[in-house]
This record gives structure tokens, C-alpha cells and sequence, in this order.
């Protein structure tokens, strides 16, 4: 079985009439170190997926498990620590907190159940040096340009070290070379990571950088 297994995935949204079917039967597998984009027009049901796969939402029917643990049985409080522990995301906004360094922001995660020991400030340094970024890691987000901050949001995704990133159009606010170079360096840091990624993106460019591609269309994966 896959490390990632999606079967029969469906959502409804209730309307005042009949509910409003936004995913349709969608079944997907990745292995560890897989990475996936997945394109669709506007609507189709791709930031819906992806808050499912993220256990930010509940499917209507179907089956998520990661690794061996179907995280909708689970209590909310194991919930809210498998989401933590195992799942990584960037969004498009970069949701950095102004009032802190770069550094400081990519420990937020850590921060939120505890203390930062000396070792997670190091992987917090590491990994703001693979998105080359080491020498700003003092700067606060509005000394950084936009691709910078998209770089930290990386950096701050992986720093709990999660099974699986899940990206909804992470580089849809910047230029086009800004957004192959933060799909570049957000590749390169998983690679040796084995982790596996899923990027919802519009560009087709992006989407080939990754090594599958599929198109959701009305709810449906083509
Ligand atoms: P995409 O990310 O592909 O643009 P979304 O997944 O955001 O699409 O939305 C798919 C459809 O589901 C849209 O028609 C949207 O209006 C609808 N939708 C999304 N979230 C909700 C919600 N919480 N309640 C009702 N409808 C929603
Ligand atoms: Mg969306």
C-alpha cells in the first residue's frame, strides 16, 4: 500500500437546495518522497482536496491514511498532534508574523507546543540555509522581498520534519522567476528529506518541475 492512499475521496457543501458536490471519487497514492502538482481551473475543488488531505476538513465519503493511521478516526486532540507532527503546509499568502525574525518564524511550529531546544533552532538554521537564506535569518518579513518570504514559509513547513507537504498555489503571488526558483529550492530541500509533496498550482512551467502531474476538473481527477 502507498504511504499516502486516497480512495473514493468525495465532498459535499451544504447548499440551501441540494448539496453542492465539489469532489467526485478522487483516488490518489504517493510513496514517501513522491511529489505530485495538481492543476484545474479555478473552482474545481483543489483547495478543498488538499484542506481534506490536510485533515483541515472532513471528506463527505472515502478514505485518507497516512502511513498506517486513518487520521479521521482519530480524537480531535490526536488530530490536532498527527496534523502537527506529520503534515507540513504552505499556502499562497506566506502567513509569516511580522514581529519575528526569519528564524524565529520558521520555529513558530515548534513554539506552539513547547520550547525551541537548541537542536530544532539548528534544523531551523539548516533549513533556512538550503532555501539560501542564512544570512537574512535576523531580518523580519517586510525586509524581505515576496520570494524571500515564500522561502521562510518553506523553511518553517518542514521544521517538524512532516511526512507529507501540502502546497495550495505557494508561489501564485510571484513573478515567474521568483516562483521557479521557490519551487527549485523547496524540491532540492525535500529530495534528500524523502518526504513526499503535493503543490496545487495554475502554471503549467511549475507543475512540470514536479514529477507527476494531474488536472482536477469539476471535482474529478483526469
Ligand atoms: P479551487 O481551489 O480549485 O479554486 P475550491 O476547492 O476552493 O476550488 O472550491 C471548489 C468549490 O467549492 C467552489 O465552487 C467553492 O465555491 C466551493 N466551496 C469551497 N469551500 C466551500 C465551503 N466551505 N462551503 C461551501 N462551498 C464551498
Ligand atoms: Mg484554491
Amino acid at each position: 500500500m502507498a504511504d499516502l492512499c486516497v480512495n473514493n475521496l468525495t465532498k459535499d457543501f451544504p447548499t440551501r437546495q441540494d448539496p453542492l458536490r465539489v469532489l467526485r471519487d478522487v483516488s490518489l497514492g504517493l510513496d514517501q518522497g513522491d511529489n505530485l502538482a495538481i492543476l484545474g481551473p479555478s473552482g474545481s475543488g483543489k483547495s478543498t482536496l488538499l484542506h481534506i488531505l490536510g485533515t483541515l476538513d472532513l471528506p463527505t465519503s472515502g478514505q485518507v491514511q497516512l502511513g498506517d493511521i486513518d487520521p479521521f478516526q482519530l480524537a480531535p486532540p490526536q488530530l490536532a498532534d498527527f496534523r502537527g507532527q506529520r503534515i507540513g503546509f504552505i499556502f499562497q499568502e506566506h502567513y509569516l508574523l511580522p514581529q519575528l525574525s526569519a528564524l524565529e518564524n520558521v520555529l513558530v511550529p515548534i513554539l506552539a507546543i513547547g520550547r525551541a531546544e537548541p537542536a530544532d533552532v539548528d534544523r531551523g538554521r539548516t533549513l533556512l540555509e538550503c532555501v539560501g537564506l542564512i544570512d537574512r535569518m535576523d531580518h523580519h518579513p517586510a525586509e524581505l522581498s515576496g520570494g524571500e518570504r515564500q522561502r521562510v514559509a518553506v523553511a518553517r513547513a518542514l521544521v517538524r520534519e512532516p511526512d507529507l507537504l501540502l502546497a495550495d498555489e505557494p508561489t501564485g503571488n510571484l513573478d515567474r522567476t521568483n516562483a521557479v526558483s521557490v519551487t527549485e529550492m523547496l524540491l532540492n530541500v525535500l529530495s534528500p528529506e524523502n518526504k513526499m509533496l503535493i503543490v496545487v498550482t495554475h502554471s503549467q512551467e511549475i507543475a512540470s518541475m514536479l514529477n507527476q502531474q494531474v488536472e482536477l476538473i469539476e471535482g474529478r481527477l483526469q
